[in-house]
């Protein structure tokens, strides 16, 4: 779950649940977040109680999560059409532009003709591939929604220190490598 300011001094409220779950939560999905945020973060549940909601809850239960062969001869795909993944880890929109930049650096010397444009796009079939495979895995195991200890101890050991936070958050983005924030001393401190 997460809570996230947006426009006219509004909070976005957000919630995940199992997919198979979510015919049986659609029926009454407020009532499914309000449990949720009860047992696990008691301040937000508070909130949300209070203010209670200014829109209708949008949701879905259609995340599909695929990895599509990128381009062919003549043609190319980027963004969700080529490679759709759980919105859990929020990277889709930032990897449309990185891939939409791939292909753009691909063809930067004008766009080539017949055999040398298919050339081209098979690179970058190659190139999409290692682009978005690794934040896919990591997506696939979040989305799972399974918390293990080890990783209930690392969340833990990120909430108590504001700087870890900042490169937890850095590297959900994409903005700081996984190895920049699993550095040997944050590893050896949970
Ligand atoms: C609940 C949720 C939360 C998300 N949160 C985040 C987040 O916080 N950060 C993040 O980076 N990503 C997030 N994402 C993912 C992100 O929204 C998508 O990965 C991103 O929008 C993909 O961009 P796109 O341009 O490839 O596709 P889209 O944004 O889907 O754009 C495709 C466009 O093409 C149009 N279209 C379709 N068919 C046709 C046609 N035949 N003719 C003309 N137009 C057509 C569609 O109407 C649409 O406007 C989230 C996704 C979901 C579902």
């Amino acid at each position: 779950m997460g809570a996230l300011p947006t426009g006219d001094g509004a909070t976005l409220v957000g919630c995940y649940f199992p997919q198979s779950d979510f015919q049986r939560i659609k029926g009454d999905a407020f009532d499914a977040y309000l449990a949720s945020f009860r047992e696990l973060a008691p301040d937000l549940h508070a909130r949300v109680a209070e203010a209670g909601p200014v829109d209708r809850l949008y949701g879905t239960g259609d995340q599909q999560n695929f990895i599509r062969r990128a381009a062919g001869p003549g043609w190319a795909l980027v963004g969700d059409a080529a490679h759709h993944k759980d919105s859990i880890t929020a990277r889709g929109i930032t990897e449309a532009y990185l891939q939409a930049q791939l292909l753009a650096d691909t063809l930067a010397d004008g766009v080539p003709r017949g055999a040398a444009l298919d050339e081209a796009l098979e690179r970058y079939a190659k190139a999409h591939h290692d682009l978005v495979v690794d934040v896919y895995n990591s997506t696939l195991f979040v989305a799972d929604l399974e918390v293990k200890d080890e990783r209930l101890a690392m969340l833990r050991a990120v909430a108590d220190s504001s700087e870890m936070t900042e490169l937890y958050f850095s590297m959900l983005s994409g903005a700081c490598s996984a190895d920049e924030f699993f550095n040997e001393e944050f590893l050896a401190s949970f």
